[in-house]
């Protein structure tokens, strides 16, 4: 909740630091930005700050009452929505508009935080920004939002927009060693894996990802020297997992999209064994002695057309319901690339 442990996202920072200077804070943000790399405890320390009664530079004191309220997560005036289903609803901003009529509780400022705010209805998004064209004093809203497009463009101009980056993989790696106890290899790989997102390397160590993906890893090692009716047998048992992955908000069970996603990084990695990349960029570091045996086995452009495969598989599953012809046509093809004798 301090702004001081938020790793990385200086800019952001300094831009709230700014505006806490002003005479008259603004009341609208749009925090934009992949989820797991610190808008929610950027809203919280933000909350803190804009509330505690002896401030030090950033950062709230952690003493005060409304410090101890926030630092408890028990404090009144910090406000959270977020998608009931796939959706925010229209009936949730009008009890939001409802409670916004009685001034804060704190005496102080009332936060706000949207989560998933581009997934407010027509309705919901009409309603808040009437709200937005005419705050209650005392209230500041912060939209999160990972698809700003989405938004109405009426909304996001009212709003001051405040981008978070992805995060450094150093960074991430940091930060997992001190909070988890994952050995050094572990760390790497979710680290390398995660997309810039600490909050889902998070998960992906409190999940059976690290289990899931050595196994996944070997059935594309496998892959090659098996038969194709071995290979579809193979593709056919992997579309029976479910089709979900860790990237989806709110989603902890690994499943399909979480294969695609070891899958990619496999060529990804072999692609940059090919040019001689250092260990450490490497998602896979692990398995660098099966990378580079593979990786001078097949021609360069293979790989990278089974780069691309992978990457077209993850948008088919998006789009069609049947797993399996998506597995089946993905594994059948990844094998006849990778087998072509040069
Ligand atoms: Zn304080």
């Amino acid at each position: 909740m301090f702004f001081s442990r938020i790793i990385g996202q200086e800019k952001a920072k300094r831009l709230l630091e700014n505006v806490m200077h002003r005479k008259r804070v603004p009341h609208a943000y749009l925090f934009t930005g992949i989820s797991g790399i610190g808008k929610t405890s950027t809203a919280k320390a933000f909350t803190m700050t804009l509330n505690c009664s002896a401030p030090s530079g950033l950062d709230g004191c952690g003493v005060c009452t409304s410090c101890r309220k926030i630092l408890n997560g028990n404090f009144p005036d910090f406000v959270t929505i977020e998608p009931d289903g796939r959706k925010i609803k229209i009936e949730q901003i009008r009890e939001l508009n409802r409670s916004l009529g009685y001034a804060p509780l704190s005496g102080g400022f009332r936060v706000c935080v949207i989560h998933g705010a581009e997934a407010m209805t027509g309705e919901a998004a009409n309603s808040f920004l009437k709200t937005l064209e005419e705050p209650p004093p005392g209230n500041i809203f912060v939209l999160n939002a990972t698809e700003p497009r989405d938004l109405l463009p009426t909304i996001v101009s009212r709003c001051q927009r405040v981008s978070f980056r992805p995060l450094k993989t150093e960074e991430i790696i940091r930060r997992l060693n001190k909070e988890t106890d994952l050995d050094g290899s572990s760390v790497a790989v979710l680290a390398g894996a995660a997309h810039g997102s600490l909050g889902r390397a998070l998960e992906m160590g409190d999940s059976n990802y690290l289990e899931r993906r050595r196994i996944w890893l070997k059935k594309l090692l496998e892959l090659n020297a098996r038969s194709s009716a071995d290979a579809m047998n193979m593709a056919v048992e992997s579309a029976k997992e479910a089709r979900v992955g860790l990237d989806q908000p709110g989603n902890k069970k690994v499943g399909l999209f979480d294969l695609l996603s070891v899958w990619a990084t496999w060529y990804r990695d072999l692609l940059l064994v090919r040019t001689g990349a250092p260990t450490g960029l490497l998602v896979n570091g692990d398995f660098r002695e099966q990378l580079e045996k593979t990786a001078s086995g097949v021609p360069l452009q293979n790989l990278i057309e089974s780069f691309h495969l992978v990457d077209r598989a993850v948008v088919d599953l998006h789009r069609m319901r049947n797993s399996t012809l998506v597995l089946e046509n993905t594994v059948l093809n990844l094998r006849k690339l990778g087998r072509t004798n040069h």
